[in-house]
């Protein structure tokens, strides 16, 4: 089993398709993109790298991102890529964590500081002569079939070497193989959405992350890869280019969902506009709060899907279908839009108590994933290990219940938890709440040290454009709809919120600007 053969077989089929796309240029073929890939398979051998070697991408979006990574697979490589966010000593860590013997990486990843990745045998600016000299084929290539075998690769074998963000201490490399990117492939048609040849998925979010992955059943589909001339995301562009190329696909996080439609209010888009741009949006990543999803489907129209995973079971835990979300006349139609939803076809979810004991249907406990998405382990961690998987189980240090028709809703990442006199707060249910205060555009609450309670209740909150908030009227409305023990004590007026590459706030860096005097 080797993720290249995916390749291969579009190649085979459609050599002439258009597959890669910047903007609305068309870039390679099926064809083209496995000559490409295959030919950096033959030089990486040549290199003298072995199956199981590693290669890094720490690259912003870009068209060879997809022909690296097959390229990578091809030669029975694993794929370890960074968040072209980090810093380059950040990067270097992973680096030298993973022991990776090529880089390939876009300018901008180090202008900020002009340092370089070291230690590597060879580190390739994607946009430079010299990765041209790379990609170029030889002359008796041209219109061939690629003729590099692909290497043989076992199930278990690792692909792609993902670090977690490390927000508690270094981050750990997630080892995800060739099985569990196939059974995500597939779930994506199970649970997801059914992908058309003719379709196009979009890179708006980093490729690094799992909006990279969904490359996978796009390429199973024979679908088409569209990287945006602006290389991340920008609305206007993406409203744009799915007209000019059919309605687009593309996973988003809530943020960046919320901005879409933003958009399409402000520029009086219609949901049969919209339409025309967008085809599926899938989100995931971080909550999408009740108030914002119902305003999504309202003004866009029914065209999103949720996922829930995370690196260790990647993109595949739970899905909340384009049916549930629209079937308002079921009576557990606002639960359900609050959930996360249904284990997805190749797992099983289970709830549990801190002991590994299933707990009673509605009671809160963690999540724990089992199946063929899961990984196979942290990189030369083995303690980490043992502690994440046990009896063949994920632990995931999610907290959540699930209802009897399995529908699973997400509490807090159990650090996120804040005890409140002894009382349990989750923050996800103040913030559920803050949202739907009039003027509030997006909230975080955590938890602060406090000696009398032992921790009390703060909210971050950001204003809509133009409204001036006031911290008594807010506090009047969580006196309305919460528990006053939930009510936050304090309230932080703020312009916006940290968050990272992926679209989630940096509660981390919310608890130490509190911690500051
Ligand atoms: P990562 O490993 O970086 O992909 O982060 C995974 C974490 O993001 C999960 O463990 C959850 O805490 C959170 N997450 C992922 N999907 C969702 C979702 N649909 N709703 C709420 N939180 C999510």
């Amino acid at each position: 089993m080797n993720l290249a053969h995916l390749l291969q077989r579009m190649a085979r089929q459609y050599p002439n398709r258009a597959a890669l796309f910047q903007g609305t240029q068309a870039v390679a073929t099926h064809g083209a993109w496995a000559q490409r890939s295959a030919h950096l398979a033959q030089q990486f051998q040549t290199a003298g790298l072995k199956p199981g070697d590693r290669v890094a991408l720490f690259m912003h979006n870009h068209p060879r991102y997809l022909e690296v990574m097959f390229g990578a697979w091809w030669a029975g490589l694993v794929v370890v890529p960074i968040n072209a966010k980090l810093h380059v000593r950040e990067a270097q860590w992973i680096v030298d964590n993973a022991q990776a013997s090529w880089a390939f990486v876009t300018r901008d990843v180090t202008t900020d500081t002009g340092e370089q990745l070291q230690g590597l045998q060879r580190v390739i600016d994607v946009d430079s002569a010299e990765a041209n000299a790379l990609w170029r084929l030889p002359e008796d290539h041209q219109g061939a079939a690629p003729n590099t075998p692909i290497a043989e690769r076992q199930p278990d074998d690792l692909a792609w070497l993902f670090y977690t963000s490390g927000t508690t201490g270094r981050p750990k490399g997630v080892m995800i193989t060739h099985r569990n990117l196939m059974t995500m492939g597939m779930a994506y048609f199970t649970d997801v959405d059914a992908i058309d040849m003719q379709d196009a998925i979009a890179y708006a979010a980093p490729m690094s992350h799992g909006a990279g992955l969904y490359a996978i059943p796009h390429l199973m589909a024979g679908a088409r890869h569209v990287i945006p001339a602006s290389g991340g995301f920008d609305a206007a562009e993406l409203f744009e280019l799915g007209r000019a190329l059919g309605p687009l696909s593309l996973f988003a996080a809530p943020t960046i969902v919320k901005r879409l439609v933003d958009h399409a209010e402000q520029a009086d888009i219609t949901p049969e506009r919209c339409a025309h741009s967008f085809k599926t949006i899938v989100y995931g990543g971080a909550p999408m709060y009740v108030a914002d999803i119902q305003r999504a489907l309202r003004i866009m129209g029914p065209r999103f899907v949720q996922i829930y995973g995370q690196g260790e079971s990647p993109m595949v835990g739970t899905a909340l279908s384009r049916f549930h979300l629209s079937d308002t006349a079921h009576p557990e139609h606002a639960q359900r839009l609050a959930s996360i939803g249904v284990a997805q076809t190749p797992v099983q979810i289970r709830v549990t108590d801190s002991h590994g004991q299933d707990l009673a249907q509605g009671e809160v406990g963690e999540v724990l994933i089992q199946g063929d998405s899961v990984m196979a382990g942290y990189w030369r961690n083995p303690e980490a290990t043992q502690a994440a998987i046990r009896d063949g189980w994920l632990f995931t240090g999610d907290m959540g219940s699930l209802d009897a028709h399995g529908f699973l809703t997400l509490k807090d990442r159990s650090k996120d938890l804040i005890i409140c006199g002894g009382s349990n707060v989750y923050p996800r249910e103040v913030e559920e709440v803050l949202l739907q205060a009039p003027g509030v555009s997006e909230v975080a609450v955590i938890g602060a040290p406090d000696p009398e309670w032992g921790e009390v209740v703060v909210a971050f909150v950001v204003a809509q454009p133009g409204v001036t908030l006031s911290t008594q009227a807010l506090d009047a409305f969580c006196l309305n709809e919460i528990a006053r023990f939930k009510r936050p004590k304090r309230y932080e007026l703020v312009s916006s919120l940290p968050k990272n590459n992926y679209g989630k706030v940096l509660k981390t860096e919310l608890r130490q600007r509190l911690s500051q005097p």
